[in-house]
């Protein structure tokens, strides 16, 4: 396999395609689309395929596909049996030759070589160049303007592309065809025909060629068979020998071969090789504005430069055009010298009666244009709303947003080809990523620290469970001590002070078994409002602090435990009290929605620190001086929280650089409890 991975076996069901891509190598970049004259690869499910109905064989994609994803059919193996069934195969080769075999010295060495490959001939294609421009000067010189017909990639193109313009179409063969009748009527009508050139599209151009195989193939069979220039006898190519046809595959080379003059050339023919040039030549030609010219159409610029050569690896497929241009060059100066010039114009006559005319078929393959509605609609699937979101930029392989749009319509396209497009989707796409990753972070923090809850909460509750009895011991018989003592005695006083203590451990007892949930809920219908007012007025509020509440409430009955919910709302409004020792404002606003009620106090006090917002609701986690504060508070109203299926946060600031300090804490609570 050769450096651009020409391929000789074809993926199943590809025997009709002249071009296919290899799927596995397509890094779907949309090159192949852009160099597509004839638009025929379609982009469906993140691939590219060529069409073969659309195809021209042009081979631009197999020359610009880096990865080389674009393959032609070979045809070694048919050229071979052709060999072997003893037929007499006759080898047309192309007058570009020199420009792809410059590492063989003689070209008598180069015919040598394909004699021992086994071809009974060997001619030049050149001969019928010499032929067929007769055939245009005449044209010319009646001045009957055409297009040129001997790139059979620009015939392919026309057939399809320009349906109406077949009947501009010089309506002579092309020299290789030329040069099969020729070797019929000099070698015998049964005579086999294996062209060998440059070019792709000479695969499918005729039925009077047996087979054509580009100069790639040609060396992969010297390869294969070990053929060298050295190993073998040269000689000479067979006749009839080919004259200035062999400048033919240079640009200007029809016009060469002609031996048109420089002026004429400016005045009546206009030459257009390489993909844009042909196209805009066309296009302005279908308009009217070429009349009274001459049109000669390469889809290459020169027949040098086609995909049947050999790719020079790690340079541009087009270079080395100056020295296979000089190649060629000095090649045909040799041959002119060496040319028995009265011998050749004798062969000329002779073969001159040979009938090279030729017919056409439009194969109209214009893809419908879609109505503006349509075409609309696809615009505003890739963003273009308006003539201003038009970038044309031609990432997506079509020359504008319009033209990429009528594509998907027609299915060979798809909207995601367009680059701008999915930037700005991706671009999008990380946003959301990001914004959910924070939440996800959020989630797990939370998570995380309820499981720790979850944790201190049977500890507690188990803990608690244990020091329940005794303590009911310590107090029932302290309280049978105290009956039977007389209340003057001294130790009347000790024993108050245990049943104290003891009363005050059951306290906190109890406040860990509510923060471990082991406690009921008392569940019945409560007016909220009617709570809310409850709470406020039941905690002493120092001077300098005030209270407010804001009712927001729209439906105030929910299913709550009313002494609980009032134990909740009563801590937190002395929580809020105690953060303000130097007075303010609190507020508490209840609100709800459809299925919940939102309760919510907002105190102006010294806020919490930072590192203390994941302790706050830690058992015993308190900042403030022993003997003042238990931290229990915040445990007993997660956990009655928690039994009512609600949820409870936190927003704190205590940095004063950073705005006002204060806390905010939110309830949220089920209208209705869900078990
Ligand atoms: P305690 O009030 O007995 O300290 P809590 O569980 O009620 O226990 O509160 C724990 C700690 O959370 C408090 O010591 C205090 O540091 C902090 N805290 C709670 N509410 C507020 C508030 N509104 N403003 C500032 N800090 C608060
Ligand atoms: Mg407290």
């Amino acid at each position: 396999m050769d450096a651009l991975g020409a391929e000789q076996h074809m993926p199943l069901g590809t025997e009709q395609k002249l071009v296919f891509t290899i799927r596995e190598k397509c890094r779907v970049c949309y090159t192949c689309v852009r160099e597509c004259p004839a638009k025929a690869i379609r982009i469906a499910g993140g691939q590219a395929e060529v069409i073969a109905d659309r195809c021209i064989a042009c081979g631009n994609c197999i020359k610009v596909c880096s990865q080389g994803a674009k393959v032609f059919r070979k045809e070694i193996d048919p050229v071979r049996d052709l060999i072997q069934s003893g037929a007499r195969v006759i080898a047309c080769i192309a007058p570009s030759f020199p420009a792809e075999f410059h590492d063989i010295q003689d070209f008598r060495q180069f015919v040598g070589m394909i004699r021992v490959l086994g071809f009974t001939h060997v001619t030049e294609v050149s001969f019928g160049a010499d032929l067929v421009a007769r055939r245009y000067k005449d044209h010319l010189s009646l001045g009957q303007e055409a297009i040129s017909s001997d790139c059979p990639a620009i015939v392919s193109y026309i057939e399809r592309y320009y349906p109406e313009l077949t009947s501009s179409l010089a309506n002579v063969v092309s020299p290789m065809v030329a040069m099969a009748r020729v070797v019929r009527m000099a070698y015998g009508d049964d005579s086999k025909v294996v062209f060998i050139g440059p070019c792709l599209a000479k695969k499918s151009e005729s039925t009077e060629i047996d087979n054509a195989i580009t100069f790639r193939e040609l060396r992969e069979m010297f390869e294969n068979s070990r053929i060298t220039p050295s190993k073998v006898d040269p000689s000479n190519f067979d006749p009839p020998f080919g004259g200035r046809g062999a400048i033919f595959p240079l640009s200007h080379g029809l016009l060469n071969t002609m031996e048109v003059t420089e002026d004429i050339l400016s005045e009546k023919v206009l030459v257009a090789g390489g993909r844009s040039n042909f196209l805009d030549a066309l296009r302005e030609f279908e308009q009217g504005n070429l009349t009274g010219h001459h049109l000669h159409l390469l889809c290459c610029e020169g027949c040098i430069l086609g995909p049947g050569m050999s790719p020079y690896p790690n340079t541009a497929a087009s270079s080395l055009r100056f020295a296979k241009k000089a190649r060629i060059i000095s090649y045909a100066n040799q041959k002119m010298a060496e040319l028995d010039k009265e011998e050749w114009s004798l062969k000329l006559e002779k073969y001159e009666k040979i009938d090279l005319s030729r017919t056409f078929t439009k194969r109209d393959m214009r893809i419908n244009k879609p109505n503006p509605e349509e075409i609309k609609e696809i615009l505003y699937m890739i963003g273009k709303y308006s003539y201003e979101d038009h970038l044309n930029c031609g990432a997506c392989g079509y020359d504008s947003c319009e033209e990429h749009a009528i594509a998907v319509i027609n299915g060979l396209a798809e909207t995601e080809m367009c680059l701008p497009y999915s930037i700005e989707r991706l671009h999008k796409y990380i946003r959301e990523l990001n914004t959910s990753n924070e939440k996800l972070a959020t989630v797990q923090e939370a998570l995380r620290h309820s499981e720790k809850l979850a944790g201190m909460g049977q500890l507690s509750a188990g803990i608690a469970h244990e020091l329940n009895n005794p303590l009911g011991v310590i107090t029932m018989y302290s309280n049978i001590l105290k009956e039977e003592l007389s209340t003057d005695n001294p130790m009347h006083k000790d024993l108050d002070l245990i049943v104290e203590q003891a009363d005050r451990c059951r306290k906190i007892v109890g406040g860990l078994l509510n923060f471990a949930r082991k406690n009921q809920v008392n569940i019945t219908e409560t007016d909220v409002i009617q709570l809310a007012e409850h709470s406020i007025s039941s905690v002493i509020v120092p001077s300098g602090i005030e209270i407010r509440f804001f009712n927001k409430v729209t439906d105030p009955i929910a299913m709550l435990d009313y002494d609980q919910m009032t134990q909740v709302i009563t801590n937190l409004l002395k929580n809020a009290i105690e953060a303000m020792p130097n007075g303010g404002e609190i507020t508490l606003q209840i609100s709800d929605s459809n299925d919940q009620v939102v309760f919510r106090i907002t105190d102006g006090g010294v806020g919490i620190e930072k590192e203390n917002m994941d302790k706050l609701f830690t058992p015993f986690f308190t900042t403030k001086g022993i003997g003042k504060g238990t931290g229990l508070g915040l445990p007993i109203i997660y956990g009655i929280v928690k039994m009512h299926k609600g949820e409870i946060s936190v927003q704190s600031n205590a940095d004063s650089s950073k705005g006002l300090t204060g806390t905010t804490f939110t309830i949220n609570i089920p209208r209705k409890r869900l078990m």
